[in-house]
C-alpha cells in the first residue's frame, strides 16, 4: 500500500496554491459559482476526466474510472461557494468583489479535491469509479440537497460518499472526526397563538394568547429536560416574539407569534423536537381557549458519519499524516453542514482537517470572519487524504 502524503505531492503545491488563490480572489456566492465551476470543469476535462455540469445550476461532477475492473463507486465532495462578507485581508489574493469572501475555506476544499483528481487521473490505479462532486451553495442554501433533488445519485450512483472541511485553531494538517453524529441539525420552528384578544381591563370577556405564549415559552425547556434522553443533547431557543403594538398596551392582542431554533444530533431527537413542540403548543393553547398554527421547518439535518466509513477515513488520515495526528473521537460540533443531506442518502464520512493554530499567521482566524484565509500548506495534505481514501475504498479488494 502506498502512503500518499503531502511530501509525495510536494511538486503540486505551487500549482495548487495558485489555483486556490485565484478562486479566493474571485469569490462567488450560492448558485452563482459560474467562474469557479468553469475553472473546475476546465481542469477536470484537461486531465481527461469526464465532466457533467448543471446540477443545482453550477454543480460539477467529474467521473473517473479506474484502469482495473470494479463495480464500486465512491463520491468525493467539495463545496465551491463563498460568503456575503467584506474581506479585511490586504494580501494580493484578497477578494476583488465587495461583500463577497471565501471566509469558510471552500476555495481550499475545491482545490484539494482538484489536486487529488489530477493525480488520480494521471495514475488511475484503482478498481471502480470515482465521482468528484463539486457542489454550489453550501452556506445556508442547501446546494447538496438541490443536487440530490436534481438526480445526483441517480445519474452518478455512489456506494459511499466522503466530505472534508478545514478547521482553524486545530494544528495544520491534523485530522479530526467521530463516528455517528458529528454536526447538529439546524431547524426553525414557528408558533402562532390565536385568541380573541380584547380590552386589557376585561380579560374575562375573551381569550388571551399572550398568557398562552408565556406558558408555552416556559414549557419548551421541559421538552429538553423531560423528553430528550439525558444521554443525548438538544437545544431549543426562542429567537423572535411578536404581538400587539407599542401604542396599545391596554389591548390584549389576538395573535402572538413565537419563533425559534432547534438543534439536535440525531434523526430521532430531531423528530422528537418537531413532534413535542407541536403537542406542547397545542395543549397549552387549548387550555387557554386559543388556537395555534404550528410549523417546523427542517433546514439542515444532523450530520451522521457511518461507522465503517469513519474507520476508513481515520485510516486514510493516518496514512496521510500518521495516526498520532488523527483525533478519531472529536467532540460533536454545534454548526450545521449540508453534506449531511448526502449522508442521509449514502453511507460515508465527513472529516475536519486542521487549518492551523495560533502559530500560523492565518490559522487563528476562524471561519466566517473577515481576516480568515485558507492555509495553502494543507492543500497537498488534503489531496493526499483523498487519494488514500480512494486507495482504501477502491483498492485490490474492491
Ligand atoms: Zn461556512
Ligand atoms: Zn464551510
Amino acid at each position: 500500500m502506498t502512503r500518499f502524503t503531502s511530501d509525495l505531492l510536494a511538486a503540486d503545491l505551487a500549482d495548487l496554491t495558485a489555483i486556490r488563490r485565484d478562486i479566493h480572489r474571485h469569490p462567488e456566492t450560492a448558485f452563482e459559482e459560474e467562474r469557479t465551476s468553469q475553472i473546475v470543469a476546465d481542469k477536470l476535462a484537461s486531465w481527461g476526466i469526464e465532466v457533467h455540469r448543471g446540477l443545482a445550476k453550477t454543480g460539477v461532477v467529474g467521473t473517473l474510472k479506474g484502469k482495473r475492473p470494479g463495480q464500486k463507486t465512491i463520491g468525493l465532495r467539495a463545496d465551491m461557494d463563498a460568503l456575503h462578507l467584506q474581506e479585511k485581508n490586504d494580501f494580493e489574493h484578497a477578494s476583488v468583489h465587495a461583500n463577497k469572501m471565501h471566509a469558510c475555506g471552500h476555495d481550499g476544499h475545491t482545490t484539494m479535491l482538484l489536486g487529488a483528481a489530477r493525480q488520480l487521473a494521471a495514475t488511475p490505479d484503482f478498481a471502480g469509479t470515482i465521482h468528484f462532486i463539486f457542489q454550489p451553495a453550501e452556506e445556508g442554501e442547501g446546494g447538496a440537497r438541490v443536487m440530490i433533488e436534481e438526480g445526483l445519485f441517480d445519474k452518478f450512483p455512489c456506494d459511499v460518499v466522503y466530505g472534508m472541511h478545514n478547521m482553524p485553531g486545530f494544528p495544520a494538517g491534523h485530522f479530526a472526526i467521530r463516528p455517528g453524529p458529528m454536526m447538529a441539525a439546524s431547524d426553525t420552528w414557528e408558533t402562532r397563538f390565536k385568541g380573541t384578544g380584547g380590552h386589557g381591563a376585561l380579560p374575562h370577556r375573551g381569550t388571551d394568547p399572550t398568557l398562552v405564549a408565556a406558558q408555552f415559552i416556559t414549557a419548551v425547556q421541559g421538552i429538553i429536560g423531560r423528553n430528550v434522553p439525558a444521554t443525548q443533547t438538544a437545544v431549543l431557543s426562542v429567537g423572535h416574539i411578536a404581538a400587539g403594538t407599542f401604542g396599545s398596551p391596554n389591548v390584549i392582542p389576538s395573535e402572538v407569534l413565537v419563533r425559534g431554533t432547534a438543534r439536535s444530533y440525531s434523526p430521532d431527537v430531531r423528530t422528537l423536537l418537531e413532534r413535542r413542540l407541536g403537542e406542547v403548543a397545542q395543549g397549552i393553547a387549548q387550555a387557554g381557549g386559543c388556537e395555534v398554527d404550528y410549523k417546523f421547518f427542517r433546514r439542515y439535518p444532523p450530520l451522521v458519519n457511518s461507522a465503517e466509513q469513519t474507520r476508513i477515513a481515520v485510516e486514510a488520515a493516518a496514512l496521510t499524516v500518521g495516526r498520532e495526528h488523527v483525533d478519531a473521537e472529536t467532540p460533536p460540533i454545534t454548526g450545521a453542514e449540508d453534506f449531511a443531506f448526502m449522508l442521509e442518502k449514502k453511507p460515508g464520512a465527513y472529516i475536519m482537517i486542521g487549518n492551523g493554530g495560533d502559530e500560523e499567521p492565518r490559522g487563528c482566524h476562524h471561519v466566517h470572519t473577515p481576516l480568515y484565509d485558507f492555509n495553502d500548506r494543507i492543500l497537498t495534505t488534503g489531496a493526499a487524504y483523498w487519494m488514500n481514501i480512494v486507495q482504501l475504498e477502491l483498492g485490490d479488494a474492491a
